[in-house]
């Protein structure tokens, strides 16, 4: 059985006080919730202070971004050690936001990924499609090149630790949400390549998040299909009352 994940992405929103009192509120409305692994990623600046407001809670820390050397002349890098020093468990990697205006590549998220898992994070690695590429019937051959490249050289007993979120680039932001159909058929190729790659078994386990506008009013088609494990969420992620309506969404 693999455990839902639901991943709030706080992008660059929120002091650290607006830090602080948004997972304050969002403690109460989540603590009953132990089938859920519950995931909140902040601006690196509210990260060690959110994970003192988060001890003794059932919701995990995790940073936006991070780098792939552990130490050196790198200004303006966070290492992967660091966020464990900061209190991290998960770290999101190759966010399209940072693929599109921070030059991400495939190669990056790869060794960002790599440097991750080495230092005890989950990395929640994220692909995706353009509305272009999509309207030329690429999307499968997109998801595969950016999954071969982002998980290159990452052995199947390593995937344990890896999570997968599928976010097609013109549903982020936008209030478009991929029909449930429209993403489970990229979830299930995106096992399928998995099993191809890694086995049957570690694809099997594998959690692949959907991303893209979930709701509490979608969350809960989008939860319904098979190969769908989890939700990453921007906006809905910046409120208390709709981030734990998402993860409560089995109540
Ligand atoms: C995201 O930031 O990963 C995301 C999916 O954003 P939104 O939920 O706002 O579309």
């Amino acid at each position: 059985m693999r455990k839902p994940v639901i991943a709030g992405n706080w992008k660059l929103f929120k002091s650290i006080a607006e830090s602080i009192a948004l997972v304050d509120g969002l403690k109460p409305l989540v603590e009953k919730n132990r089938d859920v692994e519950i995931v909140v990623a902040p601006v690196f600046t509210a990260l060690n202070r959110v994970s003192e407001a988060l001890k003794g809670s059932n919701i995990n820390l995790a940073a936006q971004d991070c780098f792939w050397e552990e130490e050196g002349a790198f200004t303006g890098e966070v290492a992967p050690k660091l966020l464990k020093d900061a209190g991290c468990s998960h770290v999101i990697i190759g966010h399209s936001e940072r693929r599109q205006y921070f030059g991400e590549t495939d190669a990056t998220v790869n060794k960002k990924a790599k440097a991750a898992i080495s230092a005890g994070l989950t990395a929640i690695v994220c692909v995706g499609e353009t509305l272009e590429e999509r309207e030329s019937g690429r999307t499968f051959s997109v998801i595969e090149t950016q999954i071969q490249g982002s998980l290159d050289g990452i052995p199947a007993e390593t995937l344990a630790n890896v999570i997968i979120a599928y976010e097609p680039v013109w549903a982020i932001g936008t209030g478009k949400t991929a029909s449930d159909d429209q993403a489970q058929e990229v979830h299930s190729f995106i096992r399928g390549l998995l099993s191809r790659l890694s086995g049957v078994t570690a694809a099997e386990n594998v959690r692949i998040l959907y991303g893209g506008s979930v709701k509490p009013d979608n969350v809960k088609g989008l939860m319904g299909q098979s190969d769908i494990d989890g939700a990453l969420v921007g906006g809905a992620s910046l409120k208390a009352d709709s981030f734990a309506a998402i993860v409560n969404f089995n109540a």
